[in-house]
């Protein structure tokens, strides 16, 4: 059987991680190397410096293109650096579509880094349709997609965006760092390139920071490669190496993730303190179908809107200890934050509150605990706020 014909939980654990040759080594050591002997002058065994190519490395970009069906996969320094990347396949004049509710740090590196050379952006909702194709024009190179976004766990539709933007010629990337391959492989829906914040659920156990690109197509990935070479934004091999270690396991955990985080948005839809809960596993979320169809289970997000002010959705926050006060998503642990007070405490209020951010929100990245747990940490934090 091919490695392309195996399921992912065997690719997850096999692919790109052959043992080693000379000595029987199961894992892929970590090879803290800067450079590598050379036969003759130029004449390396496909190595010669570690920023451009390690072969912990290698192991882990060959496992994380098998996970997105991709053929070519580049790691990088941090999911930022892996948007970076991106960018920097663009030119002075051209001309960005992405989704109004894009990641915060998405939005600052578009805006504040990237607008000074002369890129321009437009944000729309990309759940419309209509509005992406207003949006986009001649010059329009990318197109870049978030789903499910954040906090409100909206769905886009990959395949409708991907042929919006190949229509004017545009790249369709995709941030498919809160679906994960496991759960949603953009480029089976017609993306040219999925972007990674390997920090969340693909780590997935809150303990290194790192990026990655998949694509297949060869000639796009040797743009990147040169890029990822040119700019330096690599990953050490020691981090290459406990992202490794988190791939293998990702189907386990994500299955774990979904089953608690299903659980958890039934129970709080019922809940008397709270108004609306945001997942897209829930029959009443606006784009569910959509949801089932692109994706193969809703995932381990999910944001629920308490019925209250600010101050007491803080207490809620603040009282949990099963679920850890804190940014970021996708590790074993369950966490909790207020987006209006912290990830997204940079928009100003009037302007969260027409995106529907409101001061009774909360956001859960629901871990691997018992579920019954999590339950009775939340009851004990409502006790106290109401
Ligand atoms: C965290 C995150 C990023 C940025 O990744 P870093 O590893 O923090 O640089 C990009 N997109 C999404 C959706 C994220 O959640």
């Amino acid at each position: 059987m091919s490695e392309d014909e195996r399921r992912i939980e065997t690719r997850a654990i096999h692919a790109g991680q052959e043992p080693d040759e000379e000595t029987g080594a199961l894992m892929t050591p970590i090879y803290a190397n800067s450079t590598y002997a050379q036969d003759g002058p130029g004449d390396h065994r496909g190595y010669e410096y570690s920023r451009t190519g390690n072969p912990t490395r290698t192991d882990l970009e060959s496992n994380l293109a098998a996970l997105e069906n991709g053929s070519h996969g580049r790691a990088f320094a941090s999911g930022m650096g892996s948007i970076n990347t991106v960018l920097n396949l663009l030119e002075a004049g051209d001309h960005v579509v992405a989704g109004n509710d894009v990641y915060g740090g998405t939005h600052r590196i578009f805006t504040q880094v990237y607008e000074k050379y002369d890129l321009e952006f437009d944000f729309v909702d990309t759940t419309d349709h209509d509005a992406v194709r207003d949006a986009v024009r001649d010059g329009t190179e990318l197109v870049w997609v978030e789903t499910p976004t954040n906090p409100l766990m909206r769905v886009n539709d990959i395949g409708a965006l991907a042929d919006i933007a190949h229509e004017v010629d545009a790249l369709c990337a995709v941030d498919n760092t809160f679906a994960t391959p496991y759960l949603q492989r953009p480029l089976d829906h017609g993306a040219d390139i999925v972007s990674h914040s390997l920090t969340k659920y693909l780590g997935g156990h809150s303990d290194v920071v790192g990026g990655a690109l998949v694509t297949d197509d060869a000639d796009l990935d040797e743009e990147i490669a040169f890029y990822q070479n040119s700019v330096g934004a690599t990953p050490s091999p020691f981090d290459c190496f406990l992202v490794l270690r988190g791939t293998k396991t990702l189907p386990v955990r994500m299955d774990r993730h979904c089953d608690n985080a299903r659980e958890l948005a039934a129970w709080l839809d019922g809940h008397e303190a709270v108004s609306e809960v945001f997942y897209p596993g829930l029959d009443s979320h606006p784009q569910h179908d959509l949801a089932a169809e692109q994706m193969d289970d809703f995932g381990g997000m999910l944001s629920f809107e308490l019925d209250g002010s600010l101050e007491q959705a803080s207490t809620v926050v603040e009282e949990t200890e099963v679920f850890t006060l804190a940014e970021s998503l996708g590790g074993v642990e369950s966490l909790i934050e207020q987006p209006a007070a912290m990830t997204h405490a940079a928009i100003p209020r009037e302007e969260r509150l027409e995106a529907g951010l409101t001061d009774g929100l909360v956001r859960v990245s629901v871990g691997i605990e018992h579920i019954d747990d999590m339950k009775a940490d939340l009851q004990r934090a409502f006790d106290a706020a109401f």
